[in-house]
């Protein structure tokens, strides 16, 4: 039997592994702005393969908030706050841990 606990603990797991991927993607478009990606939904779902399509700019913009979570609508949990939301995807953050945020850390901005 899982506990509600350990069942947040996979699922920021699985974001932080979502959001690793996410650097790894953003950090190939480097060189302009306006280059479009596709992130990887950081619900934290095992085995969600979900895209949303971003500008360098916009992931940029979102990660200077290292709590912030990308996620496809509909992918929000009960325990998901609402940041923002988008037509593409919305911006969340985990209630109580932020269990992304210190697994990856903030993007440093030079
Ligand atoms: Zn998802």
């Amino acid at each position: 039997m899982t506990t509600a606990a350990e069942n947040r603990l996979r699922a920021g797991e699985a974001a932080s592994e979502a959001r690793g991927a996410n650097e790894r993607f953003r950090d190939r478009r480097d060189a302009h702005r306006d280059s479009v990606f596709f992130a990887l939904c950081e619900c934290g779902r095992r085995g969600c393969r979900s895209g949303i399509e971003l500008t360098v700019h916009e992931y940029d913009a979102i990660r200077r908030n290292a709590d912030w979570q990308i996620v496809v609508a509909g992918h929000e949990y009960p325990s998901h706050r609402l940041v923002r939301a988008t037509e593409r995807y919305l911006l969340v953050t985990v209630e109580g841990a932020p269990a992304v945020a210190n697994a990856v850390g903030a993007r440093s901005f030079a």
